[in-house]
Formats: structure tokens, sequence, C-alpha cells
């Protein structure tokens, strides 16, 4: 080790504690690595990453929390799902993917992000070599000797520290991708997507349900309470127009789109919207910098597919990082474990993008031979096994190669 690098005070930097960042701090803390992770906001319900919206976990992602300690605080709020059940307005199709035909307890399971927020800043508390640097801006990130700068203001003051590696996991506007040079591509949907949590007068049973209307498709996804939180797509103007709705005619165009599945739509709580697109940094890494999560790429939440994919970047990192120590690596940001990270990346990210970028369009057009078509592809899915298993290992998060994490094994075993 040089004598520079020996001064350098932090193996990692972390830019970014939303729930990917905090995942990668946990992941990598057992490794005896000296990390530090800043973060603009305080976990609460204005946080921008733990906010009341749900997300489904792949089984993979589970088995992440499971490894880092986070799960048995999220286990009482996460509801599992049995089955997805998917249909087109109007058409005939629908397909059902069953956990106990697939022999699983669960396809996936649902919870808010706020406590999984919650759950995982819980962890950092009590987590070793993990500096919370929090609430602090970054500002800007360079590359010094043998480390890379993060400069970011505290308290009305700019201060800076150097890591031997900094991570961007700062959103889908990332400032450090931006600063380091890595440029990232935007495709804007022209759908925003409205959440909102209803009660229905059924109970959901644990089905997660995904209709697609012509006016844009409809996520119901069970809640451990009973009830259910939706995610609604629709067009911008159209998005203005029923966020600005009473609750009632809200539920009633909702019921309209949704049908009767769940008996009636009783009540919905407060709704918020989210603009769509599909975003993709040029790398996943540059000197001394790897990128992760939304920094990374930012999906359609159509599949369910965005942090299960985040959170795969943050344990193939982790990974990737225990190994080369393990094999007598002093230098967290040597090339060769980030190019290694550069190619696995790479791969999951092009499979999960076509996957859900396809089905956007697919159910985004409404030419009427699309439809037909459309309808029989629903049909023969449902009448076709095998077609069934592989959307459901995806959606398991089990396709390609698993991070270790992800399949229950600690970092600091052995391979
Ligand atoms: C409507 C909707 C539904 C979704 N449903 C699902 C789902 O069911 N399943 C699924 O897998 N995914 C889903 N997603 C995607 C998922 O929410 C995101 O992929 C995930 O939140 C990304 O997390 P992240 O930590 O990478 O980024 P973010 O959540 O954007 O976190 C970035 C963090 O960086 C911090 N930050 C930013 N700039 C700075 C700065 N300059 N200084 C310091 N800190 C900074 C922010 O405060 C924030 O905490 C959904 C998305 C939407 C919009």
């Amino acid at each position: 080790m040089s004598e520079a690098a020996a001064t350098v005070p932090y193996d990692v930097a972390i830019a970014g504690g939303g729930l990917v960042g905090a995942s990668l701090a946990l992941a990598l803390a057992p490794l005896g690595l000296r990390i530090a992770l800043v973060e603009a906001a305080v976990p609460g319900a204005a946080h921008p990453s733990f906010d009341e919206r749900t997300t489904a976990l792949a089984n993979g992602t589970v088995r992440v929390f499971r490894s880092l300690g986070v799960w048995r605080d999220m286990e009482r709020e996460a509801t599992p799902i049995r089955r997805i059940h998917v249909s087109d307005q109007g058409r005939f199709g629908s397909a059902r993917i069953d956990a106990a035909e697939q022999g699983l307890e669960a396809l996936g399971y649902v919870l808010p992000n706020r406590v999984i927020g919650a759950a995982l800043w819980a962890g950092l508390g009590t987590a070793s070599g993990v500096d919370v640097v929090a609430p602090a801006q970054v500002a800007g990130s360079e590359l010094a000797a043998d480390a890379r700068l993060l400069r970011f203001e505290r308290e009305g003051s700019a201060k800076a520290l150097a890591a031997r590696l900094v991570v961007a996991a700062d959103g889908v506007a990332s400032l450090v991708r931006e600063q380091a040079g890595v440029g990232a591509e935007h495709w804007a949907y022209e759908q925003t997507a409205v959440t909102a949590t209803i009660t229905t007068q059924r109970f959901h049973d644990h089905v997660a349900y995904e209709r697609f209307t012509a006016e844009g498709p409809i996520a119901v996804l069970p809640l451990a309470d009973g009830r259910c939180g939706i995610v609604w797509t629709r067009r911008p103007e159209e998005a203005g127009r029923v966020l600005a709705l009473d609750d009632a005619a809200f539920l009633a165009e909702l019921q309209r789109a949704f049908g009767f599945r769940l008996g009636r739509l009783l009540r919905v709580g407060a709704r918020h919207a989210y603009p769509l697109a599909l975003s993709r940094s040029a790398a996943h890494t540059g000197e001394r910098l790897a990128i992760v999560g939304n920094a990374a790429q930012s999906l359609h939440p159509i599949a369910g597919q965005g942090f299960n994919l985040g959170l795969r970047d943050a344990a193939s990192l982790a990974e990737v990082l225990a190994d080369a120590r393990a094999a007598g690596e002093t230098d967290a940001g040597a090339a060769a474990p980030l190019a290694a990270y550069s190619r696995w990346r790479e791969e999951d990210r092009r499979g999960i993008v076509a996957f859900t970028d396809g089905l956007v369009r697919l159910f985004g057009n409404p030419l009427g031979v699309v439809r037909g078509l459309r309808s029989a592809g629903l049909l023969a899915f449902d009448a076709f096994p095998p077609a069934k298993s592989a959307l459901s290992r995806l959606s398991v998060g089990a396709a390609g190669r698993v991070p270790r994490l992800a399949r229950g094994v600690p970092l600091t075993e052995a391979r």
C-alpha cells in the first residue's frame, strides 16, 4: 500500500442512503471495511426513498434482507404474494401464476417503503465500521491521489472526505455519476404512476393483480392490514385529472377500470404521482467509482423490478469487494473488482430492461392487432407452464447469476 493510500480514511464512501445505498452499507459492514454513508434526508415520512409507496420484493431480495439481519424488523408488515393474476380489460385472456404450483411459499412479498427504510436505518445504527453522515448534501466528487473525494455540505459548512471507492447511490439524477463524467440516457414514457392505498369489500387473499387497460396498466398489491396498494399508470394529463377527483369519483373510475374482483372499492387514502421514464447510465463504473440502484437505472414499475434489480447491484458489488479482499486486495477501488462488477451488472440489467420495457410497449400499444395478439398471448401463457415458470423465476429474482446474499449465503463465508 502506498503512503498516500494509508492516509485515506475510508475504504468505501456511499453517496445516498436510500433503499439501495443503505442496503449496500449493511452488506459491506461485516467485511471489516471503513465505510461512510452520506445522505441528504433523515429517515421519516418525508424521506424521498422511504415514502408511503409499497414495493413488491422478490424472494431473492427477502433472502438478502435476511442475510443482512433486517428482515425480522420488516416481516410483521410483509404480505406474501401467493398468486399473481394478469388480465386485459375487455378480453377473455388472463394468466395466473401460483406460488404453490411453482413449489414456492410465496412469489414475493409486499411492504411499505417506510417499513423497509426504517428497518435498514435501524440496522445502520448498530452496524460496525459505518459512519452515517446525515443530513448532509453531497456537492461533488473528484479524483485525488489513490482516492476519490466526496464533497458535501453539513450544517452550513463545506466538508470533504476521501475514500478508495465512492459509490453513487444518489438516485436517478445522480450528481456523483454526472461529475465523474458517466452519462445517462433518459426516455420519458409520457406516463405517470398514481399511487394510493385502497380498502376493498373483499379480502385480497394474498393475490397481486396486474390489469391492462387501454388507458394504462393497474397493479393492485395485497397489504398486511387487508388493504391494497395501487399503482395506476395514466397519461400525464389524465393522472392530473384523476388526482384532482374527490374520493368517490376516483374510486368509481378505478372500479370501472379494475372491475369487481375484490368487490366494491370502499375507500382511498392519500394519492401521489410519479412521472415514469427509463433511465440508463452509460456504464456501471468509473475510476474509483461504482454506480448502483436508480443512479444506474430507473425502470417503469409495471413489473416491480426496479428496487429488486438495484438491490442486486448492491449485493453484487459487496460480493466482488469481499472476494477481492479475501484474495488479498487491500484497495477497495482497485480496477479488477470494479471490472467484474461492471460485467455482472451489464448482463442482469440488459435482461430486466428488455423485459420491463417490452411489457410497457406491448401493453401500451392501442392497435387492435396488437391487442388481439396480446390476448392470445395471455391465453397461451396460462396454458403453457414453462412460460409461466420463466416469468415467475424472473419475478422471484432468480434469473442469471444470483449474488450469494440473494441465495442466503453470508459474504464472510468461503465461496
Ligand atoms: C410508483 C413506483 C412503484 C414502484 N414499485 C416497485 C416495486 O414494486 N418493486 C421494485 O422492485 N421497485 C419498485 N419501484 C422502484 C423503486 O422504488 C426504486 O428502484 C428504488 O426506490 C431505488 O432506490 P435507490 O436507493 O437506488 O434510489 P432513491 O430511492 O432515489 O434514493 C436516493 C437517495 O439518495 C439521496 N440523495 C440524492 N441526492 C443526494 C445528494 N446530493 N446528497 C445526499 N444524498 C442524496 C436521496 O435523499 C435518497 O435517499 C417503484 C417505483 C415507483 C416510482
